[in-house]
C-alpha cells in the first residue's frame, strides 16, 4: 500500500550526515525541516546539497522547508552551562548582555522588560519550568519561580501574557530567508505568525529575493494565531500545528481542539496542514515510543492530517531512523484500517458558496472514486493548486500527480495522498494517458483490473483549471 500521511523531519546535529540523511530517506521522510537555530548557514548549506544528491541517487522528490525562527525569545549563556532553579526562588531576568549565573538570567531580547508587565507568566524551555514577574526596574525584571528545575543556555522563553510588538521577520530571518531561497528551498516556515499581514510581508521578501514558487507555511504557536486562524489559512500556503510553542501561549488543554480546527479549516481551505512537535519525543532518548505516542500519531492521520513531524526525534534524538519507522508503521496500519471504513469528507463542509468548476470536479472526482472502488486518481496539475484541491476531501488511494516542474514535485510531498511524477511537457498529457499509466504498473503502483479516477483542464496548461473527469480500467 501506498502511505497517505507525510513525514517531516527535522535536521540537526543527530542527522546532519549523507548516510543519516539517505537512511531517512528510504525509511519514508518525504520533507526536511531546516532549523537555523540548530545549524550555521555553512552547515545548513551542506546539508542541502547531501539531500539533493540523496534525492537523485534515490530517484525520488524531497521537499526542503526551510524554518524562520522568527522572533523566539531565548536565555542566554550561563558560566556553567545551566542552572538549577528552586521552586520559590526569587531570581532576576536580565536584558543587560551578561553571562548568567544561579540568580541571573540573561535574557536576548531587548525589549523583554518594556513588554512584560507585573504579574505576567513566564515560561522556560517549553513550559517546564515557570514564574510570575514581581518587579520591574530598569532592565531587571524580578521573578518568582513557581516550578522550578535545570535551566541550560538558550532554552527558549514565553510570555502568554505579553503582547509582543515585534514584527515575526527578525533581522535574522532576513538574512536566513535570503540564504535559504539562494539554496533553493522549496517552503519556508513562519514562526510565531500573529495575522495574514505577517504572511503577506514573506510573501513580498520572497519576491524581492527571487523565490519563484516557493510556497508558505505559517505556524500556529501564539494566541493572536489562533485568534486570525482563518484570514491566515487563508493567506499562506499550508500552516503548522506547532504544539512547542502554542501548548504554552495558550493552555496546554486547549491544544488539542485547536488542532482539530486547524486541520478543519486546512480542509476547507484546501492547503496541507502539518502536525508537528513532541508526536514521538520519548524517542530521543529510547528505541521504543510510549503507547500515547503512537495513539497521538495514529490519531493525526485517521483526522487525515497532511504531514506529521519530527523535530528533536530526529534532530539531536538518538533513534532518527527508528522514529521515522514508528511513524511510517503506524501510518499505514491506520490508513489501512481507513481504507476500509473512512468515507470522503461532505462536499457541503467545503464549498458552502459557489463553488468553483475546479471544485465540483474535483469532489466529483472522490466520488466517483468510491462509487466505483477505484484503486488511485490520476492528476495534471500546473501550479499545485488542482492537487491540493483534489486532496482536501481526503480520499483513501493514492493521487499520482503529474507536473512539469521538479520544484512543484517537490512541494507536493506536502499534500496528503500525492505521489508526484515530472514530465516533460504539460501541453499533451491528455494524449498520454496510456503511457503513463504503464509507467504506474510498471513501476507496482496499480496493477491490471484497478480502476483509476484521471483528472485535467481543457484547454490544457491553464493553472487551477479542471474540467474533465475520465476513468481507466488498467489493462
Ligand atoms: P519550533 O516550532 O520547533 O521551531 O519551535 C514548532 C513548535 O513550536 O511546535
Ligand atoms: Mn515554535
Amino acid at each position: 500500500m501506498t502511505r497517505l500521511t507525510k513525514i517531516v523531519a527535522t535536521l540537526g546535529p543527530a542527522s546532519g550526515s549523507k548516510t543519516v540523511i539517505r537512511n531517512l530517506v528510504k525509511k519514508g521522510v518525504n520533507i526536511f525541516r531546516l532549523n537555523l537555530s540548530h545549524g550555521e548557514h555553512e552547515t545548513v548549506r551542506q546539508w542541502i546539497q547531501w539531500i539533493r544528491e540523496v534525492e537523485k541517487e534515490c530517484h525520488t522528490f524531497i521537499g526542503i522547508l526551510l524554518d524562520l525562527q522568527g522572533p523566539k525569545i531565548r536565555v542566554g549563556k550561563f558560566e556553567h552551562g545551566s542552572i538549577n532553579i528552586k521552586r520559590g526562588q526569587i531570581i532576576v531576568f536580565t536584558t543587560e548582555k551578561k553571562m548568567g549565573t544561579v540568580d541571573l538570567i540573561p535574557v536576548q531580547y531587548s525589549n523583554f522588560h518594556k513588554e512584560v508587565g507585573v504579574g505576567n507568566r513566564i515560561y522556560l524551555d517549553d513550559g517546564n519550568l515557570s514564574g510570575v514577574v514581581k518587579s520591574i526596574s530598569g532592565l531587571k525584571v524580578t521573578v518568582k519561580m513557581l516550578v522550578g528545575g535545570k535551566l541550560s543556555n538558550h532554552k527558549g522563553l514565553n510570555l502568554p501574557d505579553a503582547c509582543i510588538s515585534v514584527n515575526p521577520i527578525t533581522t535574522k530571518d532576513k538574512a536566513d530567508l535570503k540564504f535559504g531561497l539562494q539554496e533553493g528551498v522549496d517552503l519556508v516556515a513562519l514562526s510565531f505568525v500573529g495575522s495574514a499581514k505577517d504572511v503577506n510581508r514573506l510573501r513580498e521578501l520572497i519576491r524581492k529575493e527571487g523565490g519563484k514558487g516557493v510556497e508558505i507555511i505559517a505556524k500556529i504557536e501564539r494566541k493572536q494565531a489562533v485568534k486570525n486562524l482563518q484570514e491566515i489559512i487563508q493567506a499562506a500556503d499550508g500552516v503548522m500545528v506547532a504544539r512547542g510553542d502554542l501548548g504554552v501561549e495558550i493552555p496546554l488543554t486547549e491544544v488539542p481542539v485547536v488542532q482539530q480546527k486547524i486541520l478543519r479549516y486546512g480542509a476547507e481551505h484546501a492547503k496541507p496542514v502539518i502536525v508537528a512537535t513532541q508526536m514521538l519525543e520519548s524517542m530521543i532518548e529510547n528505541s521504543r515510543p510510549t503507547r500515547a505516542e503512537v495513539s497521538d500519531v495514529a490519531n493525526a492521520v485517521m483526522d487525515c492530517a497532511d504531514a506529521i513531524m519530527l523535530s528533536g526525534e530526529t534532530a539531536v534524538g538518538k533513534h532518527a531512523t527508528a522514529a521515522v519507522g514508528v511513524m511510517v508503521e503506524t501510518a499505514l496500519t491506520t490508513e489501512a484500517y481507513m481504507a476500509k471504513t473512512k468515507a470522503i469528507e461532505p462536499w457541503n463542509r467545503f464549498f458552502r458558496e459557489d463553488p468553483s468548476i475546479n471544485a465540483g470536479i474535483t469532489y466529483s472526482a472522490n466520488r466517483l472514486v468510491e462509487l466505483l472502488h477505484a484503486n488511485a486518481m490520476v492528476i495534471f496539475t500546473l501550479s499545485g493548486g488542482t492537487a491540493k484541491m483534489v486532496a482536501s476531501p481526503k480520499p483513501m488511494v493514492p493521487i499520482f500527480s503529474f507536473t512539469s516542474s521538479l520544484q512543484r514535485a517537490r512541494l507536493l510531498n506536502l499534500v496528503r495522498g500525492t505521489i508526484p511524477f515530472v514530465v516533460e511537457n504539460d501541453r499533451h498529457l491528455l494524449l498520454h494517458i496510456e503511457e503513463m499509466l504503464i509507467m504506474l504498473k510498471n513501476k507496482r503502483l496499480i496493477k491490471k483490473g484497478d480502476r483509476v479516477v484521471i483528472t485535467t483542464g481543457i484547454p490544457v496548461g491553464i493553472p487551477n483549471w479542471t474540467n474533465v473527469i475520465r476513468v481507466e480500467e488498467v489493462r
